[in-house]
């Protein structure tokens, strides 16, 4: 109870603040992450599956893997945890949330202020001509068979807007670091802290606060760490916050 107050008034203290999440804040939405002991790692491995190499050399590998994990995103809804984030966000608890995650569940829960740093599963594009389309427009074409999906008004091969394993970061994975850093405060929540950016970026901020099942090698670095469940501790920081007002 004691360390739950001590964090919520360093919540409360700091100006500007910024949540880090991971793909353990959408395990509670139906979405396995990928190192747990039920993550996708135990059925395939997603750096290969989600790579750029197998993308633009094994087309139909692809197509049966890795776009499989990408559909599988459309019909999840937010959970608590999501909710929270986007409540701290519209009461001025947070300016914002950075996060690796591609499933969209920031924004569908009102998120405002969201950096995708590992893209999303929203649209695709255009490798020719760069148009963009719905998500959608690929997935018929998967599944009449078309492989690689062809862009509409060029015939250009169409890519999903997913930071795959060997791609360049994108603009967002910039900006994210800069808000970053010189935050006050960053809240990570439901990240391994292990792959690549999430783990450059914990430190960019004065304080740290981490809230996952299991250890980070971050740890030893925070301000406080939880080894709770996302969205339930999410929203106990947020009541005794609540309970203490906002400076
Ligand atoms: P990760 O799988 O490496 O780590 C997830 C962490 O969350 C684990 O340490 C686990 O202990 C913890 N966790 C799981 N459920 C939790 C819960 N309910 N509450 C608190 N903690 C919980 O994920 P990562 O660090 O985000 O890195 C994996 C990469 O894979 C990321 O780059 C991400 O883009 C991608 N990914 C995204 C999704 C998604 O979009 N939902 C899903 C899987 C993987
Ligand atoms: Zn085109």
């Amino acid at each position: 109870m004691e360390k739950i107050k001590e964090a919520a008034r360093l919540l409360v203290a700091s100006h500007k603040v910024y949540a880090l999440t991971g793909a353990g804040i959408s395990t509670e939405s139906g979405i396995p992450d990928f190192r747990s002991d039920s993550g996708v790692y135990t059925t395939m491995d997603p750096m290969e599956s989600l790579s750029i190499n197998v993308l633009l050399n094994e087309p139909k590998r692809f197509y049966s893997e890795g776009f499989l994990l990408l559909e599988d995103l459309w019909d999840k809804e937010p959970n608590t945890g999501h909710k929270i984030l986007a409540e701290m966000e519209l009461k001025d608890y947070i300016l914002g949330v950075v996060t690796q995650n591609i499933d969209n569940l920031h924004k569908k829960a009102g998120s405002q202020n969201v950096y995708e740093v590992h893209g999303e599963t929203r649209n695709v594009h255009c490798m020719d001509c760069q148009t963009h389309y719905g998500f959608r427009v690929m997935q018929e074409q998967v599944h009449q068979g078309q492989i690689p999906p062809r862009c509409p008004k060029c015939d250009g091969t169409l890519r999903p807007n997913v930071v795959m394993f060997g791609d360049q970061m994108p603009i967002d994975y910039i900006n994210a670091q800069s808000q970053l850093a010189g935050s006050d405060l960053i809240i990570v929540v439901g990240s391994s802290l292990t792959v690549s950016p999430g783990n450059f970026l914990p430190n960019l901020g004065k304080h740290l606060i981490i809230i996952n099942h299991t250890p980070t090698p971050f740890d030893a670095e925070a301000d406080f760490v939880f080894y709770q469940g996302a969205g339930e501790t999410l929203s106990y920081l947020m009541e005794v916050a609540e309970a203490l007002g906002k400076d």
